[in-house]
């Protein structure tokens, strides 16, 4: 039974601006709305079409879901009006000083809150702010960290033992301390801060955004999590039982968006026309297509662009490639600079170049699609998950490194290109016959079949988790009794 508009629980979204938190708190928002909750996302100017355009053509398929824009001077910081996203930061001097700025929105949020009264405010790790915004109208505060179990509880145990500092050398392994797995890393892997190199401000700085994160999420009700029991049953388990924090999973959130539309819609408008990529893959053999993408942050420089083409072209497979413009003016209109000569000639027909925005979505579940290159931020790596398609792990930075052990040595479903280095730039370090032998390696023979086969079966188990009876469905109940039963 439908409830009462006046009886039904509300819940606020506030996620941090960056695509890579924005598109699944959209799908999360989704997920609420269909299970009769009322949902609001509350962002800024700038990032509003992020929700906005695909709402548009989402009111005709699902439940209202409101948008609320709140003011964000960050002139203040120092920036020119408009710099409002995570993508327009090319260092991490920027993004300190941007998460500096973001307090000033505790006022408007408050607002926001006073204006709605709702049950629930679900807010982003980096807003600490959020959880006395919670408290002020007594209301439960969930925390999103926009990534999975598994890297929460390594960082946890990183922090905890710190093994890194009982190497001698970057290149050195050291094993992550008390762990379900055997998980080897190298502190080259880690990103500097964490290892207090670099920049000692910049270090220090860090370190006070996360001890206020950790601060607040102590303070905190508990902690969504997109993805999903069968993921990582061991993790899901550490997290409550070592770490003691309460957790809800309710993902994979992408597996929402059914039709071609709603697939097509996400994050930003897209690069290309959806019939024009549809048909590029329809005339593709099943399994037969690689797609490759390194999501909406990370840098690939003029050099590692020209080694992922000679290898791309070397591997001897078919390919949509997505290139976005970055800070090293790496696009379409230079592409004469660095895309090697005739490449696109030659290609023609075999490889396909997005430049700028792909429907990541939409082409990960056509069945052309044979393997992902990808930088292993959480959702581009759930989103493989989702639709069954085996990877080529390069991760970047932040908790990529993390991802990736995840998918190559516990989940199998996918083989390290050997990235070495934790730097949001792509230097130029991986060599086209590395990117060509690990994709061969998840396309052709006999240990890419078995790859293949596990990735189908964890993809069926993503759906079956999500479903109705399903792990992440009973999760999201669990959750919605609790809240409904907050304050009641
Ligand atoms: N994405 C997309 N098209 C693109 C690049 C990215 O739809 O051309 C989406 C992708 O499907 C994912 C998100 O943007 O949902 C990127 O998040 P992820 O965690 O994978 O990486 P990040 O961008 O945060 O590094």
């Amino acid at each position: 039974m439908v409830a009462q508009e006046s009886q039904r629980l509300h819940i606020v979204f506030f996620p941090l601006m960056a695509a890579g938190h924005m598109i699944p708190i959209l799908d999360m928002a989704k997920v609420f709305a269909t299970h009769h909750v009322k949902a609001t996302i509350v962002t800024t100017p700038y990032n509003a079409p992020t929700f906005t355009r695909p709402l548009e053509s989402y009111k005709n398929i699902g439940p209202p879901i409101d948008v609320e824009v709140i003011p964000f001077d960050t002139k203040e910081a120092g920036f020119p009006e408009g710099v409002e996203n995570f993508e327009q930061f090319t260092s991490d001097e920027m993004t300190l000083r941007f998460l500096k700025a973001i307090d000033v929105l505790q006022e408007s949020l408050e607002k926001v809150i006073e204006k709605y009264k709702p049950n629930c405010l679900v807010a982003d790790m980096l807003f600490p702010f959020a959880t006395d915004v919670a408290a002020k109208f007594n209301i439960p505060r969930l925390v999103f960290h926009g990534t999975n179990y598994f890297s929460q509880c390594l960082m946890d145990s990183l922090i905890k033992y710190e093994p890194y500092k009982q190497v001698l050398s970057d290149e050195e392994e050291f094993v992550v301390p008390h762990f379900p797995h055997e998980i080897k890393f190298k502190p080259s892997q880690l990103h500097t801060s964490m290892r207090g190199l670099g920049d000692k401000q910049i270090n220090d700085e860090w370190m006070n955004i996360f001890v206020r994160a950790k601060d607040a999420e102590e303070r905190s009700f508990g902690f969504i999590i997109n993805s999903f029991y069968e993921l990582e049953p061991d993790y899901a388990e550490y997290y409550k039982k070592v770490m003691g924090r309460r957790a809800w999973h309710i993902g994979p959130v992408s597996l929402c968006n059914h039709g071609k539309e709603a697939k097509f819609q996400r994050g930003k408008d897209s690069s290309i026309n959806e019939h024009e990529c549809l048909e590029w893959l329809d005339a593709k053999k099943p399994r037969s297509v690689v797609y490759i993408s390194f999501g909406s942050l990370a840098e690939v420089s003029t050099l590692q662009l020209q080694e992922i083409a000679m290898g791309l072209e070397a591997s001897n497979q078919d390919f949509i490639w997505v290139v976005r413009r970055n800070n090293y003016g790496n696009g379409e209109k230079e592409k004469n600079e660095w895309l090697p000569q005739e490449f696109e000639k030659r290609m023609e027909g075999k490889g396909l170049i997005i430049w700028g925005w792909a429907p990541q979505v939409l082409i990960l579940d056509h069945e052309a699609i044979g393997a992902f290159v990808t930088h292993c931020g959480w959702n581009s790596t759930l989103e493989s998950v989702s639709c069954g398609v085996p990877m080529v792990t390069w991760p970047v930075f932040a908790e990529q490194f993390y991802n990736e052990k995840l998918v190559t040595e516990i989940l199998k479903i996918g083989v390290g290109v050997g990235a070495k280095q934790c730097n949001r730039v792509v230097e130029g370090t991986v060599k086209r016959e590395d990117i060509k032998e690990a994709i061969r390696k998840v396309m052709v023979g006999e240990e890419a079949l078995e790859i293949r086969n596990r990735a189908k079966k964890m993809k069926e188990l993503a759906i079956r988790a999500f479903e109705d009876g399903g792990s992440s469905y009973s999760n999201l109940q669990s959750l919605i009794n609790e809240l409904s039963s907050y304050n009641a």
